[in-house]
């Protein structure tokens, strides 16, 4: 139960200056949980003297991936510099939970670690930055079901974040009604015990495969992607009940490729023909990995009649605090060469052969041509020898 206060408070919700797709989830539930007691709530995306010297009651700053810790870290010292000594300044998120002693040794604030219980469950505030910043423009309601992994892939930070597996959280209250799709962030839903009765739910709800919202199909995207592992035939059946596009499947390490197959197979055979896939780089793996996973995808898509679209994610260790992470297997001239195709891809390996094998070459050894290539090549190479056509 959350009380109306007799006075109201004046709250401040800042984003530091990042680009991002979506807008920050936690700060649209402590939104929620504001204006709840009826105080005043103002969203603000990076930094602003005028709104910094505003009256503000308490003034909320997330974060979120510690490679940006100095534009973080350069946002918070700037709201601490307020002219009206607004002392209660609270930082949370993903980067102030996994590095809290260094930002508590930067700033003097210690930051809340991991979820606030409380505010988690309350529907966000899916007006909070309508129209203000160039979010990405979804119509969807965001949501979990479940929270934390039981597994440690050490590459992640879920279960130092959500340590506690938590199976089912119920949906309704977390829905707007005024959004035609659904968008769910949990981290590894296939793990739940209750899997069926997140389907039956999220049916419920409104998001059976065929269901309208006006005229428009619904759509119900497993954000974070499903683990190959626990996709069971009979997990994929009840996947199949909803309207899901894309279907995303984690394909992180080669020694996945038989599984990754088998179920990509599967999901054809269930009707689910748009896939992607979050595609790791820059960790175990080699060039010539990363271009096997990649193309794995374009020969299944002109097998099966598929579109599967991948998203290569270049590996940063998790309390890194900018972007220059190397491991042993590439060197920085391949990582900057990946970097230019997706560039030039929009951070995306679309479902088309043809486009594939002139963005990432005919072979791994093309591949591995291209990328060592100057940058000014790379985005020329129609023109470049010996792979000119
Ligand atoms: S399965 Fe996914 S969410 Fe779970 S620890 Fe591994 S990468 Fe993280």
């Amino acid at each position: 139960m959350i009380y109306r206060r007799k006075s109201p408070k004046r709250v401040l919700l800042v984003e530091p200056e990042y680009k991002l797709k979506y807008p920050p989830l936690g700060l649209m539930k402590i939104s929620t949980y504001h204006k709840m007691r009826g105080d005043e709530v103002v969203f603000h995306k990076g930094t602003n003297a005028s709104i910094r010297d505003q009256n503000w009651d308490t003034i909320y700053i997330t974060t979120l991936f510690t490679f940006m810790w100095k534009s973080t870290i350069e946002t918070i010292r700037f709201y601490q510099r307020n002219t009206t000594n607004t002392k209660d300044i609270r930082v949370g998120g993903i980067l102030a939970s996994l590095l809290q002693a260094d930002v508590e040794a930067e700033t003097g604030i210690r930051p809340h670690f991991g979820l606030w219980e409380k505010v988690d469950k309350l529907t966000p505030d899916y007006d909070l930055a309508n129209g203000m910043y160039e979010y990405y423009r979804n119509n969807a309601s965001f949501a979990y079901m479940t929270r934390g992994c039981p597994n440690r892939c050490s590459f992640c930070a879920v279960s130092k974040l959500e340590p506690e597996y938590v199976d089912f959280i119920p949906l309704r209250r977390q829905l707007s009604s005024n959004k035609k799709d659904l968008i769910l962030l949990d981290n590894n839903v296939l793990a739940s015990k209750d899997f069926s009765q997140i389907i039956n739910e999220i049916k419920e709800c409104g998001f059976a495969r065929g269901a309208m919202y006006g005229n428009a199909h619904r759509v119900v995207d497993f954000n974070q992607g499903l683990d190959a592992r626990l996709l069971t035939e009979e997990k994929m059946e009840l996947l199949s009940q909803l309207p899901i596009d894309p279907l995303r499947i984690a394909f992180d390490d080669i020694k996945l490729k038989k599984l990754y197959t088998e179920k990509v197979r599967l999901a054809h055979r269930y009707g689910l023909k748009y896939l992607s896939n979050y595609v790791l780089f820059n960790y175990r793996d080699t060039p010539e990995d990363l271009y096997e996973r990649l193309r794995i995808n374009i020969e299944l898509n002109a097998e099966l009649g598929l579109s599967i679209f991948s998203f290569p994610m270049r590996y940063i260790p998790l309390d890194a605090k900018d972007r220059t992470y190397i491991s042993t297997k590439w060197n920085s001239t391949q990582l900057r060469g990946v970097q230019c195709i997706l560039h030039a891809t929009r951070g995306v390996v679309g479902p088309r052969k043809p486009f594939f094998e002139r963005a990432f070459g005919k072979t791994a050894d093309e591949f591995k041509y291209i990328i060592e290539q100057p940058e000014e090549t790379i985005f020329h190479r129609e023109n470049m020898k010996p792979y000119q056509k």
